[in-house]
């Protein structure tokens, strides 16, 4: 096969539906590279592509506008959401950035109350200002939900779930129809779950965005975003604001998000084994008041999770009993968790949001959505489930 402008390498169609998701983690958007036969796409570091004659051009002109490792990675992507597009981005607050230029000023959005703090950051003080008028509900409370839509005025629902720190699970399905109602756009963030757990397009949302930072890369090695969409209108205002705005990953940064999805499905369930055994840890310790895992039947999700999730993921936040100093003390106790933000890669981290992911967030709206000063988030890492329990106990026993 020859690869001109036409078909320019690697191809973007999706040939591989029937395979089922771990074949795809590894081979979605990855045909052998055509004149070498590298087995891996490789890392085009080029930032221009020669031109046969004017406008005679292989696919590629210029590397913000297109890259074949790029592009090998959006098809990836989209092949794991079960979207037709993807769209990725130097983070993923560039890609929630990109995607609030869908709207106009005058415009409203419908945000869950405790989004990642950053997208909370990217909406109050970058968009706000520009006229975009951002409402912040507990969308666990459909009621609620239904509410704060503006008819007319709402032209998106932005739903995280499950939610950072608090692990809340919102009903996909239902906020969906709730935005379809007002003809406003679903988009869901999905960086917690993956499309290991949770398939946002197959329930009724029109786009899913991640933070391939976190559990995509996995290996805390590299910072990106991607949207991922079965909307042809999204999908190509959205690529036209790819190349517009200009946040785009460099070809390494695609490489390495690639090569760590290869692993994706092993590494969800080994981080899903690691959660649980943590979360029933703490749920017998007379220390910890309150252990939040969608996976246990006592979330007060619990049902909508079992529906709409395949997996609960890796992340187990719990409430410590004490000040503020005790929970500072705690966790910097462990030995084998390590005390950093982020999330989603091999090693298990240990936080403190109040002090440190959510401390952007004023004091009486963390007190307000429930983010306690004592409130401990883990990402459960794949670590032997053990260790890293034990690593708890010696911790409680270190800080008292
Ligand atoms: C980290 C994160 C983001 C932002 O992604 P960056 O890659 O850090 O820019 C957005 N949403 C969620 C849920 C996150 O965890």
């Amino acid at each position: 096969m020859s690869y001109g402008s036409d078909n320019p390498w690697p191809p973007r169609d999706l040939l591989d539906a029937h395979l089922g998701f771990g074949t795809r983690c590894i081979h979605a958007g990855q045909p052998a590279e055509p004149v070498t036969g590298a087995v891996m796409v490789p890392i085009y570091q080029t930032s221009t592509y020669v031109q046969d004659g004017v406008g005679g051009h292989r696919g590629y002109e210029y590397a913000r506008t297109g890259n074949p490792t790029r592009t090998a990675l959006e098809t990836c992507l989209a092949s794991l959401e079960g979207g037709k597009h993807g769209i990725c981005f130097a983070s993923g607050c560039a890609a929630t950035t990109t995607a609030i230029h869908l709207l106009q000023p005058g415009d409203h959005v419908v945000s869950s109350d405790d989004v990642y703090g950053g997208t909370w950051r990217i909406f109050q003080t970058v968009f706000q200002p520009l006229g975009i008028e951002f409402s912040f509900v507990d969308m666990t409370d459909l009621e609620a939900t239904r509410a704060a839509l503006r008819p007319g005025k709402t032209k998106m629902l932005w739903v995280e779930t499950p939610t950072n720190p608090l692990l809340k699970i919102v009903d996909i399905e239902a906020c969906a129809a709730l935005a379809h109602e007002v003809d406003a756009w679903c988009f869901v963030d999905n960086t917690f779950a993956t499309p290991c757990f949770q398939n946002p397009l197959a329930l009724g949302a029109d786009a899913v965005l991640h933070s391939t930072t976190k559990y995509l890369g996995g290996h805390s090695d590299v910072v990106g975003g991607a949207i991922l969409s079965n909307d042809d209108e999204i999908a190509g205002n959205l690529f036209r604001l790819q190349n517009s705005i200009g946040a785009t990953p460099g070809p390494q940064d695609c490489f390495l998000t690639m090569r760590g999805v290869k692993t994706l499905h092993l590494r969800m369930a080994a981080h899903e084994r690691g959660a649980r055994a943590v979360a029933e840890f703490l749920s017998g310790h007379e220390e910890v008041d309150r252990v939040i895992y969608p996976g246990l039947s006592s979330h007060p999700q619990y049902e909508v999770a079992r529906r709409q999730m395949s997996g609960f993921g890796g992340m187990v936040s719990f409430e410590l009993r004490g000040d503020l100093a005790r929970a500072e003390r705690f966790v910097s106790s462990t030995r084998v968790m390590t005390l950093a933000e982020s999330l989603g890669g091999v090693e298990s981290l240990i936080e403190l949001p109040a002090a440190m992911t959510h401390a952007s967030v004023p004091k009486a709206t963390r007190e307000a959505i429930g983010i306690a000063d004592g409130l401990i988030r883990v990402s459960v890492g794949v670590e032997e489930p053990d260790d890293l329990c034990a690593d708890l106990k010696q911790a409680f026993e270190r800080s008292r």
